[in-house]
């Protein structure tokens, strides 16, 4: 099960960042960003270029991590997802007339975006129940205001199937998608398991979605971020806000992959994360390219249409650390992008979900806006500080960017 997300900017707030994007894009062409190298003595070498597996870090977690193979407990991320769909309604909290088809629209943005992103290698299949299904107990007796306990949540997701069995066929369910009515406001969040063990109609179903109130504050793209879960991607934002940042959950990613925060101005998955899910081919992928230049197109791009081009730079600086450069522009849903140009982040496959396996480095530490203007611009380099590598950006053509990598010295 994973945790409930905590709040995301107002309307209001990003509406501000909107208007303030015209000084950032000022601010940003100031910056040189070249960092110091560290001594000699602390440098360690990134391995020379060669194949792309020694840029594939296995999972160092058995949990939802970073690494690969994505945890052993996640649905396929290629090829057809069938999921059932289940509108459920409580004895407390009846649903209201026309309100199936308001929730049902709600979420399908969320569908949408997983075919969409995944350039079609995903294949959503869902099956709705055409009414709601009244549960057998009040939605009070389902604790998600007051701490809801994996048991709770096993419950509550038992008794829609079997609420909705009697004319509901589960025989090839993959996932099983629980929607409350809109009058239960207690049903207040959307939490996931990967470990179900219920068997209907001769099926064994192991992952369940439960999608609750909040799916009016986030959108569809809850959809999106629980079914990363389903398909074995990790919580980016913070469990714990840093004790030097309180209340910022989103101090390692900011706004930049669902996974982080669903509301956020580029919800689109990271290329690492396409990676993982088997949406971008390793030809895609520039491992350790050392002394040498590599053109990037837009990561929005990159498994969408023709996959040509590669979608990121990885650099691996340890066993199970990497740094990756990837190109972010103002296109697909990424459109309200603050400032688009390279994002460059660490990867480390030692860290659990929730704790910041993956942390964008930001070009603009001293903005007041955090990470949505973290992207490096043309002009610029960055040294890497445990290897003591420079990394250098040029625009290309037609939104490209040129990343050139080379060792310490
Ligand atoms: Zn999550």
């Amino acid at each position: 099960m994973t945790r409930p997300s905590p709040s995301g900017p107002s309307e209001q707030e990003r509406a501000l960042r909107r208007r303030r994007s015209a000084s950032i894009a000022i601010a940003v062409l100031l910056f040189t960003g070249v960092g110091a190298a560290p001594p000699a003595s602390e440098r360690a070498h990134a391995a020379p270029a060669s194949n792309t597996a020694q840029c594939k870090l296995p999972a160092a977690t058995d949990d939802l991590g970073s690494g690969f193979p994505v945890d052993d407990q996640a649905l396929p991320a290629v090829g057809k997802l069938k999921s059932a769909m289940l509108f459920v309604d409580f004895e407390d909290h009846p649903a209201t007339r026309g309100s199936l088809l308001k929730a049902e629209s709600n979420l399908r943005s969320g569908v949408e975006y997983l075919e969409n992103v995944s350039g079609g290698k995903l294949d959503v299949e869902v099956t709705s129940s055409d009414r709601w299904v009244r549960m057998p107990e009040p939605s009070t007796s389902y604790p998600f205001e007051r701490g809801l306990s994996y048991e709770d949540h096993v419950r509550y997701i038992e008794d829609a199937i079997e609420a909705a069995d009697a004319d509901f066929d589960f025989s090839d369910t993959d996932v099983v998608w629980v929607v409350a009515t809109e009058q239960a406001k207690n049903i207040t969040y959307s939490p996931t398991t990967n470990h179900l063990d219920v068997t209907v109609d001769e099926n064994n179903i192991t992952h369940a979605i439960t999608f609750g109130y909040d799916q009016w504050r986030w959108g569809g793209l809850v959809l999106a971020h629980e079914s990363g879960h389903s398909l074995g991607l990790p919580d980016l934002y913070l469990f714990e806000a840093p004790a030097d940042d309180p209340g910022n959950w989103h101090a390692a990613v900011g706004g930049w992959d669902l996974m982080g925060l669903i509301s956020g101005q580029a919800p689109e998955y990271f290329a690492w994360h396409r990676w993982q899910l088997g949406w971008l081919d390793d030809k895609q992928v520039a491992c350790a390219p050392l002394d040498s230049t590599t053109t990037i197109v837009p990561v929005e791009k990159s498994t969408t249409g023709t996959r040509s081009g590669d979608a990121m730079v990885v650099l691996p600086v340890s066993g199970t650390k990497a740094v990756v450069v990837e190109n972010r522009q103002a296109i697909g849903y990424d459109r309200e992008i603050l400032t688009s140009g390279a994002l460059v982040y660490t990867v480390d496959t030692s860290v659990r979900t929730g704790h910041g396996p993956i942390r964008v480095v930001d070009a603009t530490p001293e903005s007041a806006h955090r990470l949505d203007d973290a992207p490096f611009q043309p002009g610029t380099s960055w040294t890497e500080p445990s290897t003591g590598a420079v990394l250098s950006f040029e625009e290309a053509r037609a939104g490209s960017l040129r990343v050139t990598v080379e060792p310490a010295a």
